[in-house]
């Protein structure tokens, strides 16, 4: 009989989502009991990394259409406009709270929000604390959580299954890390805010804790999985340990230069649609067109070779000691003791670095899924406002907006739900749960686990990064479903209970691989170039056949079905990506 824990909401994951959905749900509806559970502490969820800022109307020259359209045609069209809609009106409203709750934004001298340019926007909207701001942002969160008693906390359990039956989930069953105990955690809602997957590539910003554990849950549980294959590279990552060196520092002037010293991007085509007045976008470029364009430049011999592979250089010299120690302490202390490199004196050498999905499980603009009582948010839910490619500080905010909506809807679906439905049944899918779990730990077989992951890696990278063609895409779909089969002959060599890392490791590769086959197969289908999706043999965007989401559906040990939806278009009919040249 598995332990049995009750509470009115379940929440995976205790980052910037995770958190700020259970503080909607706990001041909404005191009365309300939250499980909020993480595989680790909360302050260590990945939010924490993020460097550069969160996005919101903030100047009287910006407004709520320059966000919306850079939103979308940064997404290149892919995004639903009543979701982009909806995010730009609430984005200054969450900022403002976030303040409120005591997060130290920066400021200018006259005492303003300050916001920095970041790529794709016409006008600066990108609020920060220095260059920590998702640290500030979840110790904020963090903090203000703890005001609530509603919210009990289960630290360090990791979450295996969603339970579910005739349409409706029930809760999800998770592992005390501490101990080694499966526990059913009974629910009238869950909400699913994981995280992202960038780990199942080699070489990512990604925490070592982004394997994509509820994508692969919902999916598993029949949620399909959206718009999968546009998976974001930065474009400045540090060669060898993939850290990212923040956008912010191309937002205070950082320069990129090839091997000449040479600032090549003036010579690609690169965002915003609508350049800033009188100087070509440049560095500032959306993402996708930047590391296409270091692609570029590697295959015309241009790049730095590096210890770690090619690099280009990023020159912040110009911009002083002091400017640098103010405004991008972490990028000075990051180059320093990751790559030996002071940029006040010496140009970084930096290249692209796989660091965002922009799909995830679907949801809509109320971030419920198809299952009744399952919401989702954050990286891991495409609601969806990135589209074929995020513009640079919208996902901070999203966190927040989404967050926020889950909780609201997640608390209301709980306290209005009468459930009918055989708990007995219920807690045997659970026990089943638990038993798949004893069958891994005590198989025997000839598999390793960091050989299978390796070997994923490997097979992304080589099929499915930057630029993909059919041939590339189809070796990688066909060696993951290869790859699929043996992972059930994984042998782990840990057999404690306490604190099982290997137990873990073999979990979220189970995660990554059915997550990674989802975005292979995807990408397969998707016979076009757009945003961050670029394939060699389909050059063209092509509206006609796939201005339309992808829907990735689990087929076991098959390959998933894919089906489309159209995009919800509601005033930004798609144009073309027009970048780069003069403005008037
Ligand atoms: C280095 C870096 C810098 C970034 N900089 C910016 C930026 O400047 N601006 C911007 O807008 N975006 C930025 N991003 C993107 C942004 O930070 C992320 O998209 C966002 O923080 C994700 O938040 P989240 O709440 O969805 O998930 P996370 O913060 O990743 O939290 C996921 C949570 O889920 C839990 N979890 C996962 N799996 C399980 C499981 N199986 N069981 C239990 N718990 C689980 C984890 O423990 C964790 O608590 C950056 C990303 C990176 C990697």
């Amino acid at each position: 009989m598995l332990n049995k824990i009750n509470s009115d909401v379940v929440i995976i994951g205790a980052g910037g989502a995770g958190l700020r959905a259970a503080i909607e749900i706990a001041r909404s509806q005191p009365d309300l009991s939250i499980a909020l559970l993480s595989k680790v502490y909360p302050m260590r969820s990945h939010t924490v990394a993020a460097e550069g800022g969160a996005a919101g109307v903030a100047k009287d020259e910006d407004s709520f259409d320059n966000h919306f359209n850079d939103t979308v045609a940064g997404g290149d069209w892919l995004c639903d406009q009543d979701a982009v809609e909806y995010f730009i009106h609430q984005a200054p409203k969450e900022l403002t709270q976030m303040e409120h709750w005591g997060c130290p934004w920066s400021r200018t001298k006259e005492g303003k929000v300050a916001v920095r340019p970041f790529g794709g926007m016409k006008v600066e909207r990108t609020w920060y604390a220095a260059d920590k701001t998702g640290f500030h942002m979840l110790h904020t969160l963090f903090q203000t959580s703890l005001k609530y008693p509603g919210i009990k906390r289960y630290d360090e359990y990791y979450s295996i299954d969603l339970i579910s039956e005739n349409g409706q989930c029930y809760g999800v069953t998770a592992l005390d890390m501490r101990t080694g105990q499966i526990k059913f955690f009974r629910a009238k809602s869950v909400i699913i805010a994981t995280g992202g997957a960038g780990r199942v590539f080699p070489f990512t910003t990604n925490g070592a804790i982004k394997t994509g554990d509820g994508m692969a849950m919902a999916y598993r549980a029949g949620v399909p999985l959206k718009d999968m294959e546009f998976v974001q590279y930065h474009p400045t990552g540090l060669p060898g340990t993939g850290i990212l060196i923040t956008e912010g520092s191309r937002g205070e002037g950082g320069l990129l230069v090839n091997k000449n010293n040479y600032r090549y991007l003036q010579d690609y085509n690169l965002g915003p649609p609508d350049p800033w007045p009188r100087k070509k976008a440049m560095e500032l470029g959306p993402r996708d067109r930047l590391s296409q364009a270091f692609w570029q430049e590697q295959q015309k011999g241009n790049t730095i070779q590096t210890p770690f592979g090619d690099a280009v250089h990023l020159d912040l010299r110009h911009l002083g000691e002091e400017k640098i120690n103010e405004r991008l302490p972490m990028v000075r202390e990051l180059a320093i003791n990751y790559m030996g490199v002071d940029p006040v004196h010496e140009p970084i050498p930096v290249r692209p670095v796989v660091h965002y999905t922009m799909g995830g499980i679907d949801t809509d603009i109320e971030a419920a899924t198809r299952l009744k009582g399952l919401y989702a948010a954050g990286e891991c839910a495409c609601v969806s406002i990135n589209g074929a490619n995020r513009l640079g500080s919208n996902s901070l905010t999203e966190l927040l907006v989404f967050g926020s909506k889950a909780g609201a809807n997640a608390a209301e679906f709980a306290s209005k739900t009468s459930e009918q439905v055989d708990e007995a049944l219920l807690e045997n899918m659970a026990k089943q749960s638990a038993d798949k779990v004893a069958q891994l730990f005590h198989h025997q077989g000839k598999e390793t686990i960091p050989g299978l992951r390796n070997e994923m890696n490997t097979i992304m990278e080589a099929g499915a990064g930057i630029y993909r063609t059919e041939s590339s895409l189809k070796d990688a779909v066909n060696q993951l479903t290869q790859l699929k089969s043996r992972f059930a002959d994984i042998e782990l060599t840990d057999k404690s209970n306490v604190y099982n890392t290997d137990l873990i490791q073999a979990l979220e590769l189970g995660s990554m691989i059915d997550v990674a086959r989802a975005m292979a197969v995807s990408a397969l289908n998707r016979q076009e170039s757009r945003g961050s999706h670029q394939r060699l043999d389909y050059v063209e965007r092509d509206d006609k056949n796939f201005l339309r989401h992808t829907l990735a559906t689990f087929a076991g040990d098959d390959n998933p079905t894919i089906d489309y939806r159209d995009v919800v278009i509601t005033k930004s009919q798609p144009a073309e990506r027009v970048y780069g040249g003069e403005s008037k």
